[in-house]
């Protein structure tokens, strides 16, 4: 399947604490992707808007904007940048982890969204999406992992949202056939890892990281690059 690049973010904030993950982009860096994308005639737009225009042949001009782990950051810095600029985005949150933060990694301790808080995002227009219920590695893991995590953490956000969760995104971009199977296998109609290197299908979709140091000069390769990685398959 030939899609439109995907851009992945993670927090979204002006802290000057330690990001020993690379996690963090500024929010005067986003406002500058953003019109950059503008510049160049591209709408970012969630997952689920971007798969349904490329089905149509309709995703010329659009662009895939993610932000994975639902920090409570995204609410306080990055809506209000996509809101000026007229973008949406899909906001991958650890549903058994709202109203908590990130316990699964070693870096600073981040707040998560909580069950509010995601109602609030789908209530803005932005699509809200799974990241798992407790954010492990799915590559290797045993069925009733998968089932727990994948299909459990779909059911906790349709109870939310009272609507279907159409997207889902493997922490640390990890997966594998048995993965992408039981994504599929769980209803949702996406799959997103990591990585600009292949064009993968509907349930492997890869994505570009965004780094902190991303300049709107590498926003631009990145697109160049991708779409010239479309044309070589
Ligand atoms: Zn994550």
């Amino acid at each position: 399947m030939s899609t439109p690049p995907v851009f992945m973010y993670h927090s979204i904030s002006p802290s000057t604490q330690p990001d020993p993950h690379r996690l963090r982009v500024s929010p005067a860096r986003l406002d500058r992707h953003l019109r950059l994308l503008r510049r160049l005639g591209l709408r970012g737009v969630p997952l689920s808007e971007l798969l349904r225009a490329a089905d149509r042949g309709e995703a010329r001009g659009l662009v895939g904007l993610t932000f994975d782990d639902g920090y409570t950051d995204y609410l306080e810095h990055a809506l209000p940048v996509l809101q000026r600029h007229g973008m949406t985005s899909t906001l991958y949150v650890v549903a058994g982890r709202l109203g908590g933060s990130n316990q699964w990694d070693d870096g600073p301790r981040l707040d998560l969204i909580d069950a509010d808080q995601v109602r609030a995002v789908a209530a803005a227009g932005h699509e809200v999406g799974s990241h798992t219920m407790t954010h492990p590695r799915l590559a290797g893991a045993d069925p009733d992992v998968l089932a727990a995590e994948i299909g459990g953490s779909r059911q906790v956000l349709t109870d939310v949202l009272q609507a279907e969760v159409a997207s889902f995104c493997y922490p640390y971009g990890e997966f594998d056939a048995a993965a992408a199977d039981a994504v599929q296998a769980a209803g949702y109609d996406s799959g997103c890892v990591i990585g600009d290197y292949s064009p993968g299908d509907r349930f492997t979709l890869p994505r570009c990281y965004i780094s902190p140091r991303d300049t709107a000069g590498h926003l631009v390769a990145r697109i160049v690059r991708h779409t010239a990685r479309l044309r070589l398959h």
